[in-house]
């Protein structure tokens, strides 16, 4: 005889009609859902809209979560915030430098935290559970990667910034560009034993699916050549366009990184069936450098304040249990001052349970994750949680949340029973997060016609598809220039 409150589990959360973002928000949590069907009820609670209405009947014993009524909590419509593929200009002030880079116009990182405060909220308050699978394997916090960007080759900077990460290679990445390194073999010789991925052939993220197609493939066969096994995609200058996302799924490119999507935030697949998406903080040690030059302050006296950030960063990043991912370039930058790099190595170490490891072995384990499918059931004071699909590879742990406090449980066995006044809990989540400011004008005329040009000086002028009307004004215009 089942226990009547057994009779149907707290977890799975169940999704009628849901929007795309709403699974994706839930699949970034680790929170586990299931889509409402026909037959025995999955769970307790069906998260459906109102106003759209149910696909199915409740069946007996479930509870209606309506999302309008937890949208319209938040102001803003999460769903179409989250669908949002716009960047734009923005702004921080680090000391008295304004930093700026094109980043995602909306903080996707906020919208579904908020989004999932919200509904967590909703949950608790109907007597249900806020259970996840941890976004790192047992016992880790949070993913840290040191991604760095190979635009071109400057031998020294190249050689100082390996020898400053001797020993690394399970915490950093390479992604090459490829025009200049097929120059140097010897480059990319050294490359091997490193996780390397692709940065293109030409540095330039183009507008369309055929150049696009064209620059990744040519990339990657170089890399190829010199006895690399690519794995991973970053785009030229950050860029996604949906052209981009488009090539490297057919591809079947196993993640991309960029900041013109999403930034600080945890991994998710842009459309469903997408590759990847692996976001990254977009402050560098390039972009502090820029704000000092057009400051007229000599790049050395911002060397010490842009390692306080970073470090800093790191620090807090790994306290909120947020995914630690910085990235720059060898020359000039991380190879110029390499004893950046060093401190934040060292600022890692400090974290002692930061996950470091290549952003194709968090790839990995992010696909890993996303195949855990977990059950939770309550009995009396205590929650029982079934397993299914755990992987052999990696070490699982659950987080019991109640409020801004959690609970991390390592899941060795394919049930875990608990009961919550027993568990040790950490507050979580609290520090204000560094938010950019929009700092663009609206887009001028000469602004409207580099965008339809897809202006750029990376691609040799006899390269560039002349095909369309675009194309052939890029390239006149170009061989005008000289
Ligand atoms: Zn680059």
């Amino acid at each position: 005889m089942i226990h009547p409150e057994l009779a149907l589990p707290l977890l799975p959360l169940v999704l009628d009609r849901p929007p795309f973002e709403l699974c994706r928000a839930l699949d970034q949590e680790g929170i586990p859902f299931c889509l409402q069907a026909p037959g025995l009820p999955a769970g307790r609670f069906v998260l459906a809209s109102s106003r759209a209405g149910c696909a199915y009947p409740l069946q007996n014993g479930q509870c209606l979560v309506d999302l309008d009524e937890v949208v319209e909590c938040l102001g803003d419509d999460p769903w179409r915030q989250l669908s949002d593929t716009r960047s734009h200009r923005a702004q921080w002030t680090l000391g008295p430098l304004p930093v700026r880079e094109e980043v995602s116009l909306i903080d996707k990182r906020d919208v579904r935290r908020r989004l999932m405060i919200a509904l967590r909220e909703a949950i608790e308050r109907r007597g249900g559970v806020w259970l996840k699978v941890a976004s790192c394997p047992f016992p880790y916090r949070a993913a840290f990667c040191l991604r760095i960007d190979h635009d071109d080759y400057h031998a020294e900077d190249f050689h100082a910034l390996l020898h400053a990460l001797r020993g690394q290679e399970r915490a950093v990445s390479h992604y090459v560009c490829a025009a200049d390194f097929m120059r140097h073999p010897e480059a990319l010789a050294r490359l091997r034993g490193w996780h390397v991925g692709g940065h293109g052939f030409h540095h330039h993220t183009y507008a369309d699916y055929e150049q696009n197609l064209r620059n990744v493939s040519r990339g990657w066969q170089v890399l190829e050549r010199a006895g690399l096994s690519p794995d991973g995609f970053v785009a030229p200058h950050g860029r996604y366009p949906a052209a981009l996302g488009e090539v490297l799924k057919n591809l079947g490119i196993s993640h991309s990184s960029e900041f013109g999507l999403a930034f600080d935030e945890a991994p998710f697949e842009p459309s469903p069936g997408g590759v990847l998406q692996i976001p990254v903080h977009p402050v560098c040690l390039g972009v502090v450098l820029e704000a000092a030059a057009s400051s007229g302050i000599e790049p050395a006296a911002v060397i010490e304040p842009a390692t306080r950030y970073f470090e800093q960063w790191i620090a807090n990043r790994y306290e909120d249990g947020e995914p630690v991912l910085l990235y720059d370039h060898p020359t000039g930058r991380w190879g110029h001052y390499p004893q950046i790099v060093r401190a934040m190595l060292a600022a890692a170490r400090d974290c002692g349970l930061l996950w470091r490891a290549t952003m194709a072995e968090q790839a990995r384990w992010w696909r890993a994750r996303q195949k855990i499918s977990l059950r939770v059931l309550r009995d009396g004071d205590e929650y029982v949680v079934f397993a299914n699909g755990l992987p052999s590879n990696y070490k699982i742990a659950v987080e019991y949340w109640r409020g801004e406090h959690v609970a991390q449980m390592p899941l060795a066995e394919k049930v875990l029973r608990f009961s919550p006044s027993s568990l040790a809990y950490q507050r979580r989540g609290q520090r204000k997060r560094f938010q950019p400011v929009r700092v663009d004008r609206a887009e001028g005329l000469r602004g409207r016609v580099k965008r339809f040009l897809d202006w750029e000086k990376s691609t040799p002028i006899e390269e560039i598809d002349s095909s369309t009307v675009s194309g052939w004004m890029k390239r006149t215009l170009r061989r005008w220039q000289g």
